[in-house]
């Protein structure tokens, strides 16, 4: 687009002249013969360059310069003076009316068009700087920079636009005759407390001609504390060698906020606010390298709540999670107030060390993990693990509820145990375990030992996919005897691992793993299957009624596929449900009391019968036995196995086998041996007998002659009655 030029003069020839030749370059021309034609113009048209006469009638050049630069578009527009006379004067009169340049009288045509072109080039010049001005300063401000130069030999400061409205005053000269004056006029911007600093970094970037950065605060407007990162440089003029610094502020502020929620959100536990495993993981490298700089020992302790599972089925997950809350505050305090008891006791006792225990992290659920980093001997742990244990004892309220918790802790020591954060982790766990499987509530140290037996709890997880895969399971079947007929009424299935590579591999040993990795619930439903199928089969070929009781453990029982299981099982063997029996456990009478009478009124519905298993072993209480459907009773081997030499056993025994007749209950002694202990049993009424003094579980076809044998001996029994014999 073409530029704009007002041509004001009242000498018709002139602007003819001048329009014609400022249009030969491509300029667009408005003519006016007066001043207050001019303005009027002016206001119509913005001309990018004002050309003026100084002589006119009514309003004069001057009063027209003067006029226009009091108008918003005219502050800025060039304004080119004709004047008639070249005198000082004259000059000195068109600047003093707010003129851009002049040009003198007669007019020679091709400067003036010159001089024309050269004042819009200007001007544009002008309007860019003014706008690349405006972009800094916008970018500034999104940018929260601000920024300020000082020459170190004539002392001059300039500070950006942001910095003077920060500091709250209007831009003035401002003048420091050195760095310490220097960061005072930065003002508020820098605290006071962080002055020095500031003045001793400019000089130190001074004096190697070198860049600076360091952070400090910034005190404004009375609001908090703001974080500011300072960077900048020396420039060294290369001609004049004169010096000038240079420093950009940034806030910093909401962005190390950002950044704290994030390392919050990603290092901290959302439930207790406590550090999480990340957390420890990232900071365990760092003092497990002081410790072994300082020769020390560092303890790391597995914690895990005992049975918590049950509080949450019992209490549900908002309970559970408040619990979870009094518990990392019960730790904290037991933390915090470990520094203390360290103070104290090392003043008076030091031979009796109590370690501080400087990290608790939580890593969800019930678990938590305790680091312990000032041990003088590796036997200290104890004394700090036993006060977090000691710190949970008090009952929690949840609620109007009273709950008890203890918790089991597994620590494993560096160096003793583990040179690595991995290998430290691991090894606690592994300890962990133990002191679950030791009875809970408890603590333990980490053995080398624990570490083959957790190698071969692994190995034995890995091959019981495969176990079930290829067949490497058996159900052998002891037989149940009629204590007053001598006869077999029943058998229980009892399950075989046969591993190709280690020979037999005990129930007791593998169940427990089935049941964590949740594998027990197929291999189950293949028992129950197998013993239902044999069943069945012997049922048929001997025309005899046996009764074969199928283990549940816990996690069949609270499966949800378990009745379908049963059913199928029955369904398609063709097997009666009344000749099978469900043994279960007290531990799954303990959790979830409702829930267990569902599951033990519909397995009932389909016409099975329950038992209740190694019973004396648990809590044992009696009222279960009135609470449940329970047809039958099982009295665990540990009486039976003392029934002749302790008279304690002897009366439990007896108590037992009386209340559950006079509960209507049937009563199996299991893990029978001797003569005299069946004897005792027989005496006493109970019903069936099931051990080694008859047989000891056997595969399906030591069964069957089993069978065979007994049918053969009754037989001859039968004859020899029969035939009178005595
Ligand atoms: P349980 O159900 O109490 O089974 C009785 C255990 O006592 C069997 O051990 C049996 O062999 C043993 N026993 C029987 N009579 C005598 C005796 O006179 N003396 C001695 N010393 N022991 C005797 P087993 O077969 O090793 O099984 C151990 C446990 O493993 C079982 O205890 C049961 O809790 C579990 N278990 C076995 N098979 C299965 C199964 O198929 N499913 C489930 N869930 N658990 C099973
Ligand atoms: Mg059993
Ligand atoms: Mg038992």
């Amino acid at each position: 687009m073409n530029s704009v030029v007002l041509l004001v003069d009242d000498d018709p020839t002139i602007r003819l002249l001048a329009a014609e030749a400022l249009s030969g370059v491509e300029l667009a021309v408005v003519e006016a013969e007066d001043g207050n034609a001019a303005l009027s113009l002016f206001d119509r048209h913005q001309p990018d360059l004002v050309i003026s006469d100084v002589q006119m009638p009514h309003t004069d050049g001057h009063v027209l310069c003067r006029t226009l630069r009091l108008i918003p578009h005219g502050t800025d527009v060039p304004i080119l003076m004709m004047t008639g006379s070249e005198t000082p004067e004259a000059i000195d009169a068109a600047f003093a009316a707010g003129a851009t340049d002049f040009i003198a009288k007669p007019l020679n045509y091709p400067i003036l068009v010159r001089r024309a072109q050269l004042l819009l080039r200007s001007r544009q010049a002008l309007a860019a700087l003014h706008r690349s001005r405006l972009h800094l300063d916008r970018a500034q401000r999104i940018g929260k920079l601000a920024y300020w130069e000082w020459s170190v030999d004539s002392g001059d400061l300039y500070l950006s636009d942001i910095l003077w409205e920060r500091l709250g005053n209007e831009p003035k000269p401002l003048v420091a005759s050195d760095e310490a004056a220097l960061v005072t006029q930065l003002g508020q911007f820098i605290a006071p407390y962080h002055r020095e600093l500031a003045a001793l970094r400019l000089a130190d970037a001074l004096r190697r001609r070198s860049r600076f950065e360091f952070r400090h605060d910034a005190l404004l407007d009375d609001q908090p504390s703001r974080t500011i990162d300072h960077v900048g440089e020396v420039l060294v003029n290369p001609l004049t060698k004169q010096i000038r610094i240079c420093g950009l502020l940034h806030d910093v502020t909401d962005q190390l906020e950002r950044e704290s929620t994030i390392f919050r959100l990603a290092n901290n536990d959302p439930l207790t606010g406590l550090p999480n495993r990340n957390y420890l993981k990232d900071h365990l490298e760092h003092y497990l390298a002081t410790a072994r700089r300082q020769n020390r020992s560092l303890a790391m302790a597995a914690l895990n709540l005992d049975h918590f599972q049950r509080i949450n089925d019992s209490l549900g997950y908002t309970a559970g999670n408040a619990l979870i809350r009094q518990v990392a505050d019960r730790l904290c305090e037991a933390v915090r107030r470990s520094d203390w008891v360290l103070r104290i006791e090392q003043q008076l006792a030091p031979e009796s060390h109590d370690p501080a225990i400087d990290h608790l992290a939580h890593l969800g659920g019930d678990a938590f993990v305790v680091l312990l980093t000032e041990l003088e001997r590796d036997q200290d742990a104890a004394v700090a693990i036993q006060r977090m244990q000691e710190a949970l004892r008090q009952p929690f309220a949840v609620g109007d509820q009273q709950i008890v918790l203890t918790a089991s802790m597994g620590i494993s020591l560096f160096p003793a145990d583990a040179q690595d954060v991995e290998t430290l982790f691991e090894h606690s766990d592994t300890a962990l375990h133990h002191a679950k499987q030791q009875g809970r509530d408890r603590y333990q140290y980490y053995a080398e030992s624990m570490n083959a037996q957790a190698r071969e709890r692994l190995a034995l997880e890995a091959g019981l996919p495969i176990a079930l895969e290829q067949r490497q399971f058996q159900v052998h079947y002891q037989p149940k005897v009629d204590t007053q007929t001598g006869r077999t009424m029943g058998m229980e299935a009892l399950i075989r691992w046969l591993k190709p590579e280690t020979g037999m591999v005990p129930p007791n040993v593998f169940i427990p793993i089935a049941e964590r990795c949740g594998l027990i619930v197929p291999i189950g439903e293949w028992i129950l299957a197998t013993a239902c199928h044999q069943s069945q089969a012997w049922q048929q070929t001997t025309q005899r009624d046996l009764k074969v009781a199928v283990n549940l453990s816990v996690r069949q029982f609270r499966d949800p596929g378990l009745l379908e299981a049963v059913e199928r099982a029955l369904g398609e063997s063709g097997l009666h449900p009344a000749s099978l029996e469900l043994e279960i456990t007290e531990s799954i009478l303990m959790e979830d009391a409702t829930r267990t009478q569902e599951i033990l009124r519909a397995l009932k519905q389909l016409g099975v019968s329950i038992a209740l298993d190694d019973f004396g072993t648990g809590y044992s209480s009696l009222s279960y036995l009135t609470r449940f459907p329970i047809d039958t009773l099982k009295i665990d081997r540990s009486f039976i196995l003392h029934l002749n030499h302790d008279t304690r056993s002897a009366a439990i025994v007896e108590g037992i086998i009386q209340l559950s007749h006079s509960l209507g209950l049937h009563v199996v002694a299991e893990g029978v041996e001797h003569e005299a202990e069946r004897q005792f049993l027989a005496e006493r009424n109970c019903n069936a007998i099931q051990g080694y003094l008859f047989s000891p579980p056997l595969p399906a076809d030591g069964f069957t002659s089993w069978l065979d044998e007994e049918n053969r001996r009754c037989g001859r029994q039968e004859t020899s009655k029969r035939d009178g014999d005595p």
